[in-house]
């Protein structure tokens, strides 16, 4: 199955699973198509988690974007270096600042483009390499108005440089790569020890599961 900008039927969508937050679920999710979130805040300040891999796809998140808010992106948060997380932090204006856990950082640098060559399958258009310019080690806390948006670091999982984006109020989990809906964890880059102790970190342990693939909303 091609990827969506290339198939009408299968356009992105935004779906709001809480107020004022936002899954962008692109189908169908194989290789290099990914999900991302949309946080707006109480003061309307807008934050992404994280891009996607081409120019045409991060062109398209953004014009959707667009219809949930009109504010240009304050925060753009990296939930790892792959390319289809990070290659659109580039087309982010340059006062959006792209945050990302330190290690996601050195990856993102010695990654560089590489992906692009091994993974010839989309026509990424132009695409840049720009890393997280506001970095943290273990837990950072980002206040948008009173919308409160945690940044943890589970340990090396997926890579060695994940970050989860918890939503302590509305109950909202975005995992990056640590959850695929449907398909099995790929730890290439990661580590199996470090997969299971990151799912059994306080943000993962005391939730169950209602997936949305890039978004999961938590009961107790
Ligand atoms: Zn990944």
């Amino acid at each position: 199955m091609k990827p969506s900008p290339d198939r009408p039927e299968l356009l992105p969508e935004l779906v709001e699973v809480a107020p004022g937050v936002h899954a962008y679920i692109q189908p169908d999710g194989s290789w290099m198509i990914n999900n991302t979130g949309v946080v707006v805040g109480s003061d309307d300040t807008l934050l992404l988690v994280d891009t996607t891999s081409t120019e045409a796809r991060n062109r398209a998140l953004l014009a959707l974007v667009a219809s949930a808010s009109s504010a240009a992106p304050s925060y753009v948060i990296n939930t790892h270096h792959h390319g289809d997380h990070t290659f659109g932090n580039w087309l982010m204006p340059p006062s959006t600042v792209i945050v990302g856990h330190e290690v996601c950082r050195e990856e993102v640098l010695a990654a560089g483009l590489l992906a692009a060559q091994v993974l010839t399958g989309p026509d990424y258009g132009h695409i840049k390499v720009r890393p997280p310019s506001l970095t943290y080690s273990t837990s950072l806390t980002l206040h948008l108005g009173t919308r409160v948006v945690e940044l943890h670091h589970p340990g090396p999982a997926h890579t060695r440089g994940d970050t989860v984006v918890w939503l302590p109020a509305e109950r909202v989990l975005f995992t990056g790569d640590l959850v695929f809906a449907g398909g099995q964890p790929f730890l290439a880059e990661g580590s199996i020890q470090g997969y299971l102790s990151a799912l059994s970190c306080s943000a993962l342990s005391t939730v169950s599961f209602k997936p949305t693939s890039a978004a999961a909303q938590f009961s107790s």
